[in-house]
């Protein structure tokens, strides 16, 4: 098969400069693309044809081979030299070299917002509100402040000093986008006049010097409902900030952080709560009052010989769930206190127990002895392993 000449076919001579190089296989590739000629099976050769010869000729190294061994020296069937690699693979790079200057511009121009008078949801905003234990579970209504960018009052967001009105562009006429022709390439860029807004404002709003919109603190009450949890989002719909001609305001996400309490840990809808006893009443039992978190006091009945880390539950004491009917409880775990700070008579008191608890073979402290066991099988094992 005989190949056209790669000069010839993009019409250049062989002393053709990278520029006029450039300038020719574009011309050719905007007459016969594709997506100008579907269907045509001519054209389409004729691309190809463009594309490969563009391809060889435009690598320095690859053309020095075509001039000296013409399609021998550039074959890449034949192996000949310098194939290396992709030479026939992509259509994106040589293509992204000579379109992308015109793409780029007309991409970013479209996918950056152009659209003259398109209307833009304002962001989301998150507020961070931290809240007492209290407060997240039996519920609160707290006023916040927040910056967000508000519709300027003063031009009620046209960015035009009051009295005067922005004016239509005259480049786009008001459409933010102007259409540039090249070749047969119709490209839509955003309006460098007006910068894509399609509106010239001459006597901007000297409050919000001409973007209609302004920082402005608000000032919201916010009802949290009770029952949240660290982590919890109340959404506050169109609090966000305002939107752009005229679009809709975004939304306001009030993000829930819960403090730490003094004596209440929160789990799920369980409250979870610490209660020292002097080791006496661990001992004999007795009644202890319990605050809850509403302020409230509740009795618990500790029985005698109650162990430390001995939970106790009290019903329907804990969080009342946000999403369900449930009420979590409230969980109190015992610890026994050893007594300090004791007087001559206590001593003797407990020196006296104390030797009371070796008489009469019965045992006074169950995990004590449990450990002593363990611990003499687990020495025997070893011995009895050394063997
Ligand atoms: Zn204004
Ligand atoms: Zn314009």
């Amino acid at each position: 098969m005989s190949k056209r000449d790669y000069y010839e076919v993009l019409g250049v001579q062989k002393n053709v400069s990278e520029d006029d190089l450039k300038k020719a296989f574009r011309r050719l590739a905007m007459k016969h693309h594709p997506d100008r000629n579907p269907d045509n099976a001519e054209s389409e050769a004729k691309f190809k044809e463009a594309k490969e010869a563009y391809e060889i000729l435009n690598d320095p190294q690859k053309r020095a081979a075509y001039d000296q061994f013409g399609h021998a020296g550039v074959d890449q069937s034949g192996g000949g030299f310098g194939g290396g690699g992709g030479g026939q693979g992509g259509f994106g790079d040589v293509f992204e070299d000579i379109f992308g200057d015109i793409f780029g511009g007309g991409r970013g121009g479209r996918g950056g917002g152009g659209g003259a008078n398109r209307a833009y949801r304002g962001s989301d905003l998150q507020y961070n509100l931290e809240l007492t234990l209290e407060e997240a579970v039996f519920g609160s209504t707290t006023d916040i402040r927040v910056p967000s960018m508000q519709t300027c009052d003063t031009c009620s967001g046209s960015g035009a000093k009051p009295g005067t009105h922005p004016q239509t562009c005259p480049t786009c006429h008001g459409n933010g986008q102007v259409r540039i022709q090249q070749g047969f390439f119709a490209i839509q860029q955003t309006c460098p006049h007006c910068h894509g807004k399609g509106k010239i404002i001459s006597d901007p709003c000297n409050d919000c010097h001409g973007q209609g919109r302004k920082e402005k603190q608000k000032t919201l009450s916010v009802r949290i409902p009770a029952g949240v949890d660290n982590g919890d989002r109340v959404r506050l719909a169109g609090e966000g900030e305002a939107g752009v001609n005229g679009g809709p305001a975004g939304d306001l996400y009030v993000q829930v952080f819960v403090k730490p309490h003094a004596l209440f840990q929160r789990e799920g809808d369980n409250l979870h709560c610490e209660v020292p006893i002097r080791f006496s009443t661990a001992a004999l039992g007795g009644d202890f009052e319990v605050p809850t978190l509403d302020g409230n006091k509740m009795n618990l009945k500790v029985p005698a010989e109650t162990q430390t880390g001995k939970q106790f539950r009290l019903r329907g004491k804990g969080v009342k769930s946000v999403r369900s009917s449930s009420v979590g409880d409230l969980i109190c775990r015992v610890v026994v206190e050893t007594p300090v700070n004791l007087t001559k008579r206590q001593r003797e008191l407990l020196e006296e127990l104390d030797a009371s608890m070796h008489e009469g073979g019965k045992k006074h402290s169950p995990q004590e002895h449990g450990w002593t066991d363990k611990a003499k099988s687990f020495f025997k094992d070893l011995f009895e392993g050394d063997k």
